[in-house]
C-alpha cells in the first residue's frame, strides 16, 4: 500500500466491473477505498459457465486485492451516505472528497472465492444427480444456464418457464426468436407466459400458473437481481433515484445535483443498454475526470454513449447476437463470446495474469 498522505480521498461503493476498474484505475493517483461485501470481483457474465463448469470459476473470480493492491479494501456493504462520509454496515465511517457509486445489482454472493467455488461445485453436483431440471426466468441467465447445461449435459431434461410472452425481452424479436429455436433443437421445452411457485413442488412435480405439471429433480431460479439501490432511499440522495431505482446522472455521470459524487455502470439511467463494457467506459469517463479535479482543474469528460451489442451464449460454441439493428446467431458470434466469455480481455483490463 503506498502512503496515501495529502492526497484526494476517492470512495467507490461496490466492486462490480464499473467500480473495479475504476479502483484500479485511480489507485496509483487518489487514496481509494473500495467497499464491497464480497473479498472478490466475479466476471458476471461468466457465472453460467461456472455452474456446469466449476474449475472455470478459478479464472473468473478475482481478489480485489489483487487488481487493486493500493487501494483500501472494506469487506462490507454501504448502508448510508451523507455529503461527506459513508457508513458500512461492518460500522467503518468513511471521509471522501469524491464518491463513486456503483452498486449495480444486488448480489447475495458468498464472502470469500473460496465459498463461492464450493457453491459451483454444489450446483454442479446437483445438475449432475438430476434427470430432469427446471429452469425459471427466460432472459439472459436463464437462457445461458440453458445453454451451458444442454451442451455439457444432453442427457438431461431441461424445461424452462418463463413470465414473458417471448425470451430475452431485452433484445428485439429476431434474436429471441433464434434462442428459442436453438434452444427447441436442443430439446429444451420451453413453456411461456407462465410462473412457478416453487414451494408448490409435490412428489417431484412443480406446478405452474397456468396448471401445467413439470417433472423435474431440481431447478434453478434464475429471474433478474434488483437494482441495489434501495439503501439509497433513506439517505440525501433519495430524490435522485427515478422510478425504476436507477441513478440519475448528468453527462459528466454526476448524480444530479452534485458536485463530487458520481455514479457508473447500472445503477445508473443512462438510456443503453445495461452492459458491462459500457460500464467500463463510465468508469474510464469519471477516472479521466477526477484525475483532472484532483490535480486542480475542473475539466470533466463527458460520456458520448457506446454501441449497443448483446451477444448471449448458447453453450461452448454457439451465441445469438444483436449488434445494432443486426442480428445474428451461430457460431460467428459464438467465437467472439461462447469459448472463453470474454476472461482474457477483462482479467487483461484489470492487469491480472491470464492463467
Ligand atoms: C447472463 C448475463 C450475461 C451478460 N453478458 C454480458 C456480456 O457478454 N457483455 C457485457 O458487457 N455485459 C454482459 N452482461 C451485463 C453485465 O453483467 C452487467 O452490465 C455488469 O455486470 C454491470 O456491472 P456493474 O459493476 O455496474 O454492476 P454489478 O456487476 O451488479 O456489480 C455491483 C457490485 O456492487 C456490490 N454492491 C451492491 N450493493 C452494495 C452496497 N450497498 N455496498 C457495497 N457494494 C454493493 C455488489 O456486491 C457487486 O459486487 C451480462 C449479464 C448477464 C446477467
Amino acid at each position: 500500500m503506498v502512503s496515501s498522505i495529502g492526497r484526494k480521498r476517492v470512495v467507490i461503493i461496490g466492486g462490480g466491473i464499473a467500480g473495479s476498474v475504476l479502483a484500479k484505475s485511480l489507485q496509483d493517483h487518489t487514496d481509494v477505498y473500495l467497499i464491497d461485501p464480497k473479498e472478490y470481483f466475479e466476471i458476471s457474465w461468466a457465472s453460467l459457465r461456472c455452474i456446469v463448469e466449476p474449475a472455470f470459476a478459478e479464472r473468473t473470480l478475482i481478489n480485489h486485492s489483487e487488481y487493486a493492491p493500493n487501494a483500501h479494501i472494506i469487506t462490507s456493504a454501504a448502508t448510508s451516505i451523507t455529503e461527506t462520509e459513508v457508513t458500512t454496515a461492518n460500522g467503518r465511517v468513511i471521509s471522501y472528497d469524491y464518491l463513486v457509486i456503483a452498486s449495480g445489482h444486488d448480489d447475495k454472493s458468498e464472502f470469500t472465492k473460496k465459498e463461492r467455488i464450493h457453491h459451483y461445485k454444489q450446483d454442479q453436483q446437483k445438475i449432475k444427480s438430476a434427470s430432469s431440471i427446471l429452469i425459471v426466468g427466460g432472459g439472459p441467465v436463464g437462457v445461458e444456464l440453458a445453454g451451458e447445461i444442454s451442451v455439457d449435459f444432453p442427457d438431461k431434461k431441461v424445461t424452462l418457464v418463463h413470465r414473458g410472452s417471448r425470451l430475452l425481452e431485452f433484445v428485439g424479436e429476431k434474436a429471441s426468436k433464434k434462442a428459442h429455436k436453438w434452444l427447441n433443437k436442443k430439446n429444451v421445452e420451453i413453456i411461456l407466459e407462465q410462473s412457478v411457485n416453487l414451494n408448490s413442488k409435490t412428489n417431484g412435480v412443480y406446478h405452474t400458473s397456468g396448471g401445467q405439471s413439470i417433472i423435474a429433480d431440481c431447478h434453478f431460479l434464475c429471474v433478474g437481481k434488483p437494482i441495489a439501490s434501495s439503501w439509497l432511499k433513506d439517505t440525501m440522495l433519495h430524490n435522485c433515484l427515478d422510478n425504476k431505482g436507477r441513478l440519475m446522472v448528468d453527462e459528466n455521470m454526476r448524480v444530479k445535483g452534485y458536485r463530487n459524487i458520481f455514479a457508473v455502470g447500472d445503477i445508473t439511467d443512462v438510456k443503453e443498454m445495461k452492459q458491462g463494457y459500457l460500464a467500463q467506459m463510465h468508469s474510464g469517463v469519471v477516472a479521466k475526470s477526477i484525475k483532472s479535479l484532483v490535480n486542480g482543474k475542473e475539466k470533466l469528460e463527458a460520456y458520448k454513449g457506446g454501441p449497443q451489442m448483446a451477444i448471449v451464449s448458447l453453450g461452448r460454441k454457439e451465441a445469438v447476437a444483436q449488434i445494432s439493428s443486426m442480428t445474428m446467431s451461430g457460431c460467428l458470434p459464438g467465437k467472439m463470446k461462447s469459448g472463453d466469455l470474454f476472461v482474457s480481455k477483462t482479467r487483461k483490463t484489470l492487469g491480472v495474469k491470464s492463467t
